[in-house]
This record gives C-alpha cells, sequence and structure tokens, in this order.
C-alpha cells in the first residue's frame, strides 16, 4: 500500500491537481478541507485496482461531491466517515474504474421495439425456421409495401450450418418487402419482392462500394453488401411515427439502453448519433445512468460546425465528442473490409468495399478538423486504415493544433508502417472487444497469417498507442468483462485461438477499457481511474479478473455500478 494516496493527504493533492488550489482564495480552500472531513460515500476492505500507475492497488476509497477525494488503506479512509456517509464494506470483492466503451451504436430502440431475430448479449445459435417464424408473425400485422424487418442476424450463429437466403425470406412474404439486418451492419438479406421493387435483377452490376450476390447458378441469393443496398433503402414504406411519439420511442429506448450499460459495468459509452435531444430530456429525468460522449453525424454534426460547436462542449454527463464513425470501408464480421490482397480461401479476387474515394475523404476531415471537431472514420481494413491516415496527415498539416487526437473506429488489420503512422499523428484506435470470444467462427475466412495483425492490441500497446475499446454494438456484444476475456485469451466460444501473439495482460486490458477509453475522449483527467479528484466512476465485481481462469473472465457478475458516487446498479 502506497502512502502517498491516503485519507486527507491525498485530498490535498487533489486539490493542487484538480482545481488548482493556488488560484483560489484562502477562504475558498478552507471551505474544502472543512467539507472534507466527511465523505458522502466510503467504501473499504475491498481489492481495488485503480489503473493509476502512481498507486495502483488500494483497500478503500472516498467520494464526494461525484468525485473521489481520498484513496488509500481502509483504516485511514475509514477516518473520512461521517453521521451521513452511505458505508460500503465490499468483503475483499474487487473493484476498478468504471468500464469505458468507445463506440458503441447504442440502439436501445431496436432492442426494446424490433424484431430481434439472434441474441444480442451472448453467443446464441438459433435456427433460420425461428428467424422466418418471427418474421410471419410481423408480417401479419404489417400493412402493404411496408417493410418486414429482423436485426441481431448473425450468419455464423445458425443451427442449419448453411446461409441464410431469399427462398427462405420468400417463405415470410411474397407480398411483402422483407429484409434481415446482419447485426455487423453492412450486409443485408432481402426476400425476391423487396429485391424486385428496388429492379435489380441477376444482371445487374456491382459496384466499387457493394456487391449483389449470387449463387452457383448465377441467381440471386438475397444477400446484398454495403452501398449496393442503397437502392433498397429507397422503396417500400417504413413505419412513420409523430414527432411525439418518436420521440417517446427513442426516449424509452435510451433509457432501456442505459440500464443494460451500467448492467455489464459499462459507465462511459461514446455514442454513434442518436437521438440527442430525447438523450437529453432522458438525462432531465433522472433515468440516464451512464456518461455519454456524443459522436455527431448528419444534422447534428452540421449544426454543430456552422454553429461553432466544438468536441468537449457539454458536461460530464453528455458531452459532443468526436463525429460519428466516417466509413471508409466494410466490414470485418461480415468480411467486406478492404484489403490489401485477395480474400484467402477464395479465387474472385474480392478484395473488399472501399466505400469512398480519398479526395471525398480527404474534404472530409479538412472540413470537420477545420471546425474544431474530432476526427472519427470508420476503417477495418489495411487499405481503408492507410486511406484515412492519408486524410488525417493531410488535415493535421493543413491545419496544425495540439492534441487532435484524430480516432480510427476498428482499425482492424494493421502492418507495421501503418502502426508508425498512427503514432506519429497520435491517432487514438478503437478497437474491437468482444470478437476475440464472439466471432471466432468468422476468422477462418482471413486465416491466422491476417489475424496475427487483426485487433493488434499487443502490438498497439507495445508501440505506445493507447489503444481504446469499441464493442461496435450491434455488431459486438458490449459486456466489457467478455472484451477482456478475449483480449487476454484471444479464445474464441468454440475454443479456437487466433492471433494469439496480440494476447495482452488483464491490466492492459482494463487499462484498454477504462483510462484508454477516456484519453479517446480527451478526458483522462477526469476519468478512467480511481484517482482522488476525478469522477467516482466505480464496478464492484464479485471475483478478481486476476486470479480466476482467463476463460471464465466474462462470467464474473458485476455487483454494482457507481456512476458518480451513485449506485447506478445493484445486482
Ligand atoms: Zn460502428
Amino acid at each position: 500500500m502506497t502512502k502517498h494516496a491516503c485519507s486527507r493527504r491525498s485530498f490535498i493533492g487533489m486539490a493542487g491537481a484538480g482545481i488548482a488550489a493556488a488560484a483560489l482564495p484562502r477562504w475558498a480552500v478552507a471551505g474544502l478541507f472543512a467539507e472534507a472531513r466527511d465523505a458522502e460515500l466510503v467504501v473499504f476492505n475491498a481489492k481495488v485496482y485503480t489503473v493509476d500507475s502512481k498507486s495502483p492497488n488500494a483497500e478503500a476509497f472516498a467520494v464526494r461531491g461525484g468525485k473521489f477525494i481520498a484513496v488509500g488503506n481502509s483504516a485511514d479512509i475509514k477516518d473520512l466517515i461521517g453521521k451521513k456517509t452511505q458505508i460500503i464494506d465490499a468483503q475483499q470483492m474487487t473493484v476498478v474504474p468504471g468500464f469505458i466503451d468507445s463506440h458503441n451504436h447504442a440502439s436501445g430502440n431496436t432492442l426494446l421495439y424490433e424484431v430481434l431475430v439472434g441474441n444480442p448479449y451472448e453467443v446464441e445459435f438459433v435456427t433460420i425456421a425461428s428467424i422466418v417464424d418471427k418474421l410471419r408473425l410481423k408480417a401479419k400485422t404489417t400493412p402493404a409495401d411496408t417493410w418486414v424487418e429482423g436485426y441481431f442476424f448473425d450468419d455464423t450463429k445458425l443451427k442449419d450450418k448453411r446461409a441464410l437466403d431469399v427462398h427462405d425470406l420468400d417463405q415470410v412474404s411474397t407480398e411483402l418487402p422483407v429484409a434481415v439486418h446482419h447485426r455487423g451492419g453492412h450486409t443485408t438479406f432481402y426476400n425476391s419482392k423487396a429485391l424486385k421493387m428496388a429492379g435489380v435483377t441477376k444482371t445487374t452490376p456491382g459496384m466499387a462500394g457493394g456487391t449483389y450476390d449470387r449463387d452457383g447458378s448465377g441467381e440471386l441469393n438475397g444477400r446484398v453488401t454495403d452501398r449496393a443496398r442503397e437502392v433498397l433503402y429507397k422503396v417500400g414504406k417504413r413505419p412513420s411515427y409523430s414527432a411525439d411519439e418518436t420521440m417517446r420511442r427513442d426516449r424509452e429506448g435510451l433509457a432501456y439502453i442505459s440500464k443494460q450499460f451500467v448492467r455489464f459495468g459499462l459507465t462511459g459509452v461514446c455514442h454513434e448519433g442518436g437521438n440527442l435531444r430525447a438523450l437529453e430530456e432522458v438525462r432531465a429525468r433522472g433515468d440516464l445512468l451512464h456518461r455519454v460522449s456524443y459522436e455527431a453525424e448528419g444534422a447534428e454534426l452540421e449544426a454543430m460546425i456552422s454553429g461553432g460547436m466544438m468536441t468537449g462542449l457539454g458536461d460530464d454527463w453528455i458531452k459532443l465528442g468526436a463525429t460519428f464513425e466516417h466509413t471508409a470501408d466494410g466490414s470485418f464480421s461480415e468480411r467486406t473490409m478492404a484489403l490489401s490482397i485477395p480474400y484467402p480461401g477464395t479465387n474472385s479476387g474480392y478484395k473488399g468495399n472501399v466505400t469512398e474515394t480519398q479526395e471525398v475523404l480527404n474534404a472530409w476531415c479538412e472540413r470537420v478538423h477545420r471546425a474544431g471537431i474530432q476526427l472519427n472514420c470508420h476503417a477495418n481494413g489495411d487499405v481503408a486504415i492507410d486511406h484515412v491516415l492519408t486524410a488525417y496527415e493531410r488535415a493535421l498539416q493543413l491545419v496544425p493544433g495540439p492534441d487532435a487526437r484524430p480516432k480510427i473506429t476498428h482499425c482492424t488489420l494493421i502492418n507495421d508502417d501503418l502502426v508508425r503512422r498512427i503514432k506519429a499523428i497520435n491517432a487514438v484506435p478503437a478497437l474491437f472487444t468482444s470478437y476475440a470470444y464472439y466471432n471466432p467462427d468468422k476468422f477462418h475466412f482471413y486465416g491466422e497469417e491476417l489475424m496475427k495483425r487483426c485487433m493488434a492490441y499487443r502490438t498497439l500497446l507495445d508501440a505506445g498507442i493507447p489503444a481504446a475499446a469499441g464493442s461496435d454494438f450491434d455488431p459486438g456484444p458490449f459486456s466489457p468483462l467478455m472484451g477482456i476475456q478475449g483480449m487476454v485469451t484471444r479464445t474464441g466460444w468454440n475454443g479456437e485461438v487466433w492471433g494469439a501473439n496480440q494476447r495482452i495482460t488483464v491490466d492492459e486490458a482494463l487499462r484498454v477499457n477504462t483510462i484508454n477509453g477516456a484519453y479517446a475522449t480527451r478526458e483522462e483527467a477526469s476519468k478512467g481511474s480511481i484517482t482522488p479528484g476525478k469522477l467516482a466512476d466505480f464496478v464492484i465485481l464479485a471475483e478478481d479478473l486476476h486470479k480466476v481462469e482467463p476463460e471464465k473472465i466474462k462470467d464474473i457478475r458485476v455487483v454494482r455500478t457507481v456512476v458518480g458516487g451513485l449506485t447506478a446498479y445493484r445486482a
């Protein structure tokens, strides 16, 4: 136990570091001391992994005003207990900083209101018959010309051991358009009616950014990838709701997913867009349980640019973050990411989908960066990461500024030169987290040689790059413990090991999921570790992730999640 971070002495440290005590008038400093005596919350008798390298282990800490005020040993911290202090005896359970997910679509209303044809949270195999049945039920109450849609499909989580195809979906309906969306977000499976409404036939050519896939005899098989889906988005009707109804649904969806996040120990999440007004209303109603870094796109991003709103505007609960992921290529899990070599095991020469030209990407990056907004592009394949880095390097050269930290969402397949360039411009990659455990059934499409360079936590950390964790929910389950297990073991649900050279330690995985996430949003001074002066976000775990079998990390029970000193979830 280090002595420096305990009881009142650390409060002095906190006042100095956190709120510049020297700059405050003498009476204000004295006032702070008087108030500091009694903590609002004290946690003691715990195994605390602080993720603060100056003082990595502790037994106890105290919270006041939503922040940690002292971290140290149980005896010293108990000095801060007053009449009104809430006391938690952790009974030797493990406490870690609240987990941070640096990339999440936070699609609460999909979870609440849509037909789910796969399990959002866990590995679960389903049958094609179950998918058809669920959608048939939906079709019964669906008006003419209106889409029947299923979500959270995973092509490698089918008991049938064959691909879902257009014929299956024709069994749902021949009258209504039917779509089954892969949870990865880059491929959709359609029925004949949908393809017909969009005018897609077996002779329709693909394009640079997408494909209409065919079966062995050249007929459309219903799978459409990336931008080739745009013509299908334009046809058919989708349910429409009044403005009030839309707001209510979005509020309920956000409140719902907030509960799910804290249930898994997440206290901070980067949201990919979504209804900002609804988010604010959820917060005003007291239903926002986690902190949000809001990554804007579309109208919200345009409003930021035209209104002079830069990254960082907001407060500790809702803050404008980087942009929504600006997409440069296809998907890792759905095998459409842009590779520099043809997909292994295929003879078609297919190298994936580049979804934007270098020129368009350059212009977008320059415009956003000039507006003072943190850049964020989605790039999976080595070709796309190269494109994104080229655009970032250009933007940073045109408008040099300190600490831009452009974000690379996924940053899946790297090589030495890309790592060098990432480091040179201090880009922050947010890699897939739960995939190592959840998606081993897809890695044979790439093979071990490529997988050695995919989700390359070891390589990036060794290069001094603070890789962060981005579940990309819907595509990946967002459980941070599932993510940590995969980072530590590189072993999938089926026992397969892919890219074992990229394994990292439990402590490194903890950093990835906490302080590195805070760094990715430029908030490492206020979040990401159990340090006096930082926001009191922490998780109590029933078992120590350092001590359980690595294959059981994902099963550790989250006992309590605390955000800003207040309990947001209790098992
Ligand atoms: Zn995403």
